[in-house]
């Protein structure tokens, strides 16, 4: 049967979908069957322009031949390696490719196959990481709330969403939150960093001095966090964060799996707001979503501490079937290549004040309270229906989806973060839409 001919309720049946209202879904499915560029088929044959990268991932845009040739080519010569004890050439080829582009100093790359796995991998690594210096008293690890590290055990304990967390009872033991630095009452309609708020980051000395730096190995945020609607670190808050890990001897751990691959103008945060970390986790952009991947950059000091004892001996117990997997490899290859060809991890910087513009425009449209904005990444934040937190958004998403135009909300914010290929014009129709959209909810 081909995916456009789908037509009775049963054919939705056995697919459990993934962070979905399965049964609405499934009453009224919304199907792609299709993709160029920035745009998206829809099965009844509509084109939909992409305003969200898919999921924050596609950043070169849909179907680009040069990644699809390249998986293509890869299948046919190397379909598989094991990951173990066997190596091939592209992925090491992969890991020097993406050092070339990390923030000096990041000169080590463990690959995995997503971003949650990513997460995991780099809170291991940082756990180890003191144990094999003999500091094993530092197991604490510290995230902050609305922050979202993936759906992992490690991930959702770091992480700071409640409804990802509840459902599944301990959770990883010996886990604290900073506080989100959302404040919209101080810092609506932003452009850019926010003034206030930098001084949250004195809270992490204060969990620091709750419980002794020696017994705490790690911090986890997002530069900016994506999933809980577009939280961007205000002015002097990631630099503090550094400053308090490195006097405690903590290490700090940048999730960049969405700002990561030039979503800000830049390679990686990191370098966009000059703040150094230890780890960086990765995914999505490295293979512009085309294939599951990840990498998880870390820095000389943390990956020699592991290569002091006998040569025989395995380093690290961790790795999946599918490290470094050569078409997976091949993709990101390509896709780096193609970053490269069309200066795509700079090009949202150039883009960033139009883009600003334009995004800016739609305040006094109904309903919206906050709109931010970094990069190319855009949040649009409105009055919740009184009791009925998500209604107005969602009922935004579809209209919007309706009218030919794909975003994502989470609870009443719209998040917004195109395929940086996006042209100026697009962005235009992107917010015609948006403004259309934005008069029709209740
Ligand atoms: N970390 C962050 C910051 C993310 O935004 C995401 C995905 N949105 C993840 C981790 C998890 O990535 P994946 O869905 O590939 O496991």
């Amino acid at each position: 049967m081909s995916n456009r001919h789908i037509a009775t309720p049963n054919d939705f049946r056995a697919f459990w979908m993934p962070f979905t209202a399965n049964r609405q879904f499934k009453q009224n499915p919304r199907m792609l069957v299709g993709a160029k560029d920035m745009h998206f088929t829809a099965s009844d044959g509509r084109q939909i322009l992409d305003g969200t990268a898919g999921l924050w991932c596609v950043n070169a845009g849909h179907c680009r031949p040069k990644i699809t040739e390249a998986i293509a080519q890869q299948a046919g010569e190397l379909d598989y390696a094991p990951a173990f004890q066997m190596g091939h050439p592209k992925a090491f080829e992969l890991a020097n490719r993406l050092v070339d582009i990390a923030p000096e100093g990041m000169n080590h790359v463990l690959f995995t196959n997503s971003g949650s796995e990513s997460v995991e991998t780099a809170l291991k690594v940082a756990l180890a990481w003191h144990r094999a210096r003999g500091d094993g008293s530092r197991t604490r690890l510290i995230g902050r709330e609305r922050g979202y590290h993936g759906v992992n055990f490690g991930g959702i304990s770091v992480g700071g969403i409640v409804a990802n967390r509840k459902m599944f009872g301990t959770l990883l033991t010996g886990v604290d939150h900073m506080p989100h630095t959302h404040q919209p009452a101080r810092n609506a309609f932003t452009r850019g960093q926010p003034e206030h708020g930098g001084d949250l980051a004195s809270e992490l000395e204060r969990i620091v001095t709750l419980h002794d730096a020696s017994t705490i190995a790690a911090v986890i945020v997002e530069p900016v966090a994506g999933s809980t609607g577009v939280l961007i670190p205000p002015k002097g808050y990631l630099q503090k964060l550094r400053e308090i890990c490195t006097r405690h001897g903590i290490l700090l751990i940048f999730d960049e799996v969405i700002t990561g691959y030039g979503r800000l103008g830049a390679p990686f945060a990191a370098q966009y707001y000059d703040v150094m970390p230890d780890i960086i986790t990765t995914a999505k952009g490295l293979t512009n979503g085309v294939i599951p991947m990840g990498a998880v950059f870390v820095t000389s000091a943390i990956h020699d501490a592991f290569m002091q004892g006998p040569e025989h001996l395995i380093e690290f117990f961790h790795g999946y079937t599918y490290s470094g997997n050569p078409i997976a490899s091949a993709a990101a290859l390509a896709t780096l290549d193609t970053y490269r060809e069309e200066g795509l991890l700079t090009r949202a910087a150039e883009l960033s004040p139009y883009w600003e513009e334009q995004l800016h425009s739609l305040k006094g449209c109904p309903h919206v309270i906050d709109i931010r904005n970094t990069g190319l990444i855009g949040a649009i934040e409105l009055e919740p229906v009184a009791g009925e937190p998500t209604k107005r958004a969602f009922s935004a998403f579809l209209r919007a989806y309706e009218q030919g135009l794909l975003i994502r909300t989470t609870g009443d914010i719209i998040a917004l973060s195109p395929p940086l290929i996006i042209s100026k014009e697009q962005i235009d129709q992107l917010f015609d839409t948006l403004r259309k959209v934005l008069t029709q909810v209740d």
